[in-house]
């Protein structure tokens, strides 16, 4: 295997890729090195900033410099002894209609030249076209890689195979089982630029995860053209594990300043809001008086040392358990990137198979957005497939939550046991429930099973938290078989929706239904209109 994970948080994952010049850590972001302009040297990139692995373009290489190449060995000729990538020529394709060169030339020229990771010739599906024709990119994408294996001779270098369709997503999941089968040791997705362009992120989000969808779990994916690190994060938590950024070079020319939130342009700046050795040595004023081509370098490490700073915070979230806090943190830099995160409502399944759902830390819940975390998922599975209240309990006592947690501990919980002290052997009949957002019914014997404690809300709930909670609640009560239900409710909080939702859960299941509001009256009112209620429903 040539991958191997390490740590695993939502889709994201710190893995180990081996390459023939040397293993390299995921999430990796590749620099894209242009053979004939190099604003900062491979060399460079490796020693001063650290990155392991660069991607190059083997059709420009063959264009312009031909056996030069292959003489000489790509490290050599670019003077980079880590890992090096060759992309094919598809994005020329995408670019300008074709190239003057067949997959096989471009396969033997890749494997004479030494690449560590190389690239089958795709077809690239674009974002302006038709069904019909991106069905044929797809056909032919498939067609060639199936070509490929029988012309291919090296299997020291690890194979991409990407996954076409664009944004037609049922052609992204075919195309995704089939190049799947064949044994590529390396997944990419199509040609995304146009996608990023227009800045249709949760187009793209559907694009990744129909993609992970199809293809093998544990082969590492490659998002191509994914260069601004504010984007890193959304792309890592969605499966991708590799990217190439051409973005650095191609923003410093245009004076675009990048930074993890967004970016900038030089002369809207008065400060650098960066701590990297260029910036804290100069100052924009500074910097705009000196010669362009100063500029562009500045710029270009700047923006490098800013995206390998996200990838090294990414890997903490990952091994932190919060890569999911870290990514809603990133997305609020973008409205087009919170509507991608969004998006993953639509696969809370498939995200919660694959993430961890029990952590050393807890977590922290901001609004609705968060509704999709694995744990949540995780625990409304759990909870309607796996849990049976005690059989001795006949009604339910819906309670709601309390700031302090574990909720069993909290000062309210103090008045309800002296009521059950009251109500003698009748309280084994009556099951407490806590219904606490995000999760829903929370039953008060399982309230420290992680992470029913182990979380912090920002209050007030928003309406779709308060929604989903009513929906949870009567769930809860439709799938039971409690003869009643008594419903402590918290107006404040909740408005109506609890006791609304409970009351047509009953209503449907012909069960008894009371509801007494915490703060109408005092304590000592409430513990005795909540007794006679137990008593009649139960029927003493
Ligand atoms: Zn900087």
């Amino acid at each position: 295997m040539s991958f191997e994970i390490k740590e695993k948080d939502l889709l994201g994952r710190i893995g180990k890729l081996k390459t023939k010049s040397g293993a390299v850590e995921t999430p990796l972001l590749y620099p894209v090195i242009n053979p004939s302009i190099q604003l900062v040297t491979p060399r460079r990139l490796k020693e001063t900033f650290g990155f392991e692995a660069i991607i190059t373009n083997a059709y420009i290489l063959k264009k312009r410099f031909g056996d030069k190449v292959v003489d000489e060995g790509l490290h050599k000729f670019l003077d980079f002894d880590g890992a090096i990538m060759t992309d094919s020529g598809a994005y020329q394709i995408l670019v300008y209609g074709g190239v003057e060169v067949s997959q096989k030339e471009i396969v033997a020229y890749q494997e004479g030249i030494g690449s560590d990771v190389a690239t089958m010739l795709d077809i690239p599906t674009g974002w302006k076209i038709t069904t019909e024709q991106a069905e044929v990119t797809v056909a032919e994408t498939l067609r060639r890689a199936k070509a490929f294996f029988k012309t291919k001779t090296r299997d020291d270098i690890l194979w991409v195979g990407p996954v076409q369709g664009g944004r037609h997503l049922d052609l992204v999941a075919s195309s995704a089982v089939e190049m799947g089968k064949l044994p590529f040791q390396i997944h990419a997705l199509g040609s995304p630029t146009e996608v990023m362009e227009s800045y249709r992120y949760d187009v793209l989000a559907e694009m990744i995860l129909t993609a992970k969808k199809g293809l093998p779990i544990e082969r590492p994916l490659h998002l191509f053209g994914a260069g601004h690190p504010a984007m890193f994060s959304l792309a890592v938590a969605l499966g991708c594990d590799l990217f190439d950024s051409a973005a650095y070079v191609l923003y410093a020319r245009e004076n675009r300043y990048m930074t993890e939130n967004g970016t900038f342009r030089l002369n809207e700046l008065d400060y650098f809001p960066c701590d990297c050795p260029r910036c804290v040595a100069e100052t924009p004023r500074g910097l705009e008086i000196k010669p362009k081509k100063e500029q562009e370098v500045f710029l270009a490490e700047h923006n490098l040392y800013v995206c390998q700073a996200e990838i090294r915070r990414i890997k903490q979230a990952i091994r932190d358990g919060r890569l999911w806090e870290h990514t809603e943190m990133r997305v609020h830099g973008h409205p087009a990137l919170l509507s991608a995160l969004k998006k993953m409502r639509n696969h809370a399944d498939f995200l919660e198979n694959y993430s961890p759902t029990v952590k050393s830390s807890g977590f922290f819940y901001f609004d609705s957005v968060g509704l999709v975390r694995p744990e949540i998922t995780h625990y409304r599975k759990r909870l309607s497939e796996r849990y049976d209240p005690p059989t001795s309990a006949k009604i339910l006592f819906l309670v709601p939550q309390t700031r302090n947690k574990p909720f069993h501990k909290a000062p309210e919980f103090k008045k309800i046991r002296q009521l059950f002290r009251s109500l003698g052997e009748l309280s084994e009949k009556i099951h407490i429930c806590v219904y606490a957002a995000p999760f829903g019914v929370v039953p008060l014997e399982l309230d420290e099973v992680y992470p029913l404690s182990q979380h912090e809300l920002a209050l007030p709930l928003d309406l779709e938290t308060v929604d989903y909670v009513a929906n949870q609640t009567a769930e809860y009560i439709k799938r039971s078989s409690y003869t009643g239900v008594v419903l402590l409710d918290d107006p404040k909080l909740w408005k109506d929706t609890i006791k609304k939702a409970c009351r047509s859960a009953c209503k449907t299941k012909g069960l008894d239904f009371d509801s007494v509001d915490a703060d109408v009256a005092g304590s000592k009112e409430i513990l005795a209109r909540l007794a006679n209620i137990f008593r009649e429903q139960l029927g003493e």
